[in-house]
């Protein structure tokens, strides 16, 4: 006759069976130990993903063009910094720089 242990997974609360075994009992189920990506969905429900923080500028940065003195506020956060035509020079692309 073989014995069995009862065992409730501290993750998902299923309930298995397993063959007595010595030592120490498995705390998850099978299927959780298989799949430890089950935790990390638990994590994002907790930390809900914030947009802005990951990007580098703040919402409401300032930035200006030292050379024609073009001022921009950008409300929303971004990654990069702005650009524009600089009248300047020589109409080509220059980033802005940062107050
Ligand atoms: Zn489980
Ligand atoms: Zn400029």
């Amino acid at each position: 006759m073989e014995e069995f242990d009862e065992l409730t997974c501290i993750q998902c609360n299923l309930q298995w069976k397993r063959l007595k075994a010595r030592g120490r009992k498995p705390r998850l189920c099978p299927s959780c130990l298989q799949a430890p990506s089950v935790d990390s969905s638990h994590l994002t429900i907790n930390a809900p993903k914030q947009e802005n923080t990951t990007l580098r500028y703040k919402p409401n940065s300032e930035w200006k063009c030292h050379s024609c003195g073009v001022y921009v506020k950008v409300c929303v956060a971004i990654d990069e910094a702005p650009s524009h035509t600089c009248k300047k020079r020589l109409h080509k692309v220059y980033l802005l720089e940062l107050i």
